[in-house]
């Protein structure tokens, strides 16, 4: 069942309205629609936008709002909103607000009681997921990785455990320091994907565990070029992880007296545990 309402709006809108992120055919027959009717187009930048809009032949006039002046003009598009006006968002490219300009407009908006209309679209979060081969059920947006090498292990250290798959931004020219700060606290066998320029004449994307992934980047330079996605397996946790302490100290106490295997069998009944996590516990902590 489809719906083709979409526009005249009854009421002033806000129309969030995604835009390719590479390949020009990827914006939809409503976005264009839209971008066609509204009073006008707050875009990051308009120069940008204007490429897209000749392209399409869209007559609709632009407005700036970009990341140093969105606060204050997100004001003055609420006013020009409440008035009657309506009003597409875009950024340069995907979907607005995903590392993006917007957010102040939206929330401003909708304190205002301005209806706000969100349009799909491209995104290089969900497209990269999607042809990662990555666990999709579950899985976090980080957003671009922190500038500095400080920065990114810290972060690496907060996702190392999370069991979803964590996906960043990451640019070109920190590529290669960048996975070298994510082997130091990830390890070389994490599973990690490359995604770089979908969409456009250049994809690809590559999945490796993370030392072979390094290797691959550094022995091609055009793999550090363009724009792209990683995306990181999450943790494997396995059962032996999550033993409690206490279940633990009694098998240390009782393997002095035991083989490992009656060992873990007898903590395993004490505790109601299985007896295979405290048999491999033991195998991989005990002497
Ligand atoms: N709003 C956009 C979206 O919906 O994905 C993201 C904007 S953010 C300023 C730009 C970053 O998105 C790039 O540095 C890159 O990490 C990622 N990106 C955008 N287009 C991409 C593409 N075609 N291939 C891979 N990554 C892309």
């Amino acid at each position: 069942m489809t719906d083709n309402k979409t526009l005249p709006a009854e009421v002033p809108t806000l129309y969030i309205v995604p835009t390719p992120i590479g390949n020009l055919g990827d914006i939809t027959q409503r976005a264009l629609e839209v971008l066609s009717n509204v009073d006008m187009i707050a875009a990051e930048d308009t120069r940008h936008t204007g490429k897209l809009l000749s392209h399409f032949n869209i007559q609709t006039k632009t407005f700036a709002l970009h990341d140093h002046n969105e606060q204050q003009k997100a004001q003055v598009l609420v006013e020009k909103l409440l008035q009657g006006a309506s009003i597409a968002l875009v950024s340069d490219a995907g979907t607005p607000l995903i590392s993006d300009p917007g957010y102040h407009l939206v929330s401003q908006c909708r304190h205002a009681g301005v209806k706000v209309v969100p349009l799909p679209g491209a995104c290089a979060v969900i497209t990269a997921l999607s042809a990662s081969g990555l666990p999709s059920d579950s899985f976090s947006f980080e957003g671009f990785l922190p500038p500095k090498s400080k920065g990114r292990k810290d972060k690496f250290l907060e996702i190392a455990k999370v069991e979803r798959t964590c996906i960043f931004y990451e640019s070109p020219h920190r590529i290669t320091d960048s996975l070298q700060d994510m082997l130091d606290i990830l390890g070389a066998d994490r599973q990690v994907v490359l995604a770089r320029e979908l969409t456009k004449t250049f994809e690809t994307i590559q999945s490796l565990p993370l030392g072979e992934l390094i290797e691959w980047v550094n022995s091609d330079d055009n793999q550090q070029r363009g724009e792209m996605v990683l995306l990181v397996h999450g943790h494997r946790s396995s059962e032996a992880d999550t033993l409690p302490d206490e279940a633990i100290r009694t098998l240390g106490i009782i393997v002095k007296e035991l083989p490992l295997k009656k060992a873990a069998a007898l903590t395993a009944e004490i505790y109601n545990l299985k007896k295979n996590a405290l048999y491999k516990w033991g195998l991989d902590n005990l002497d």
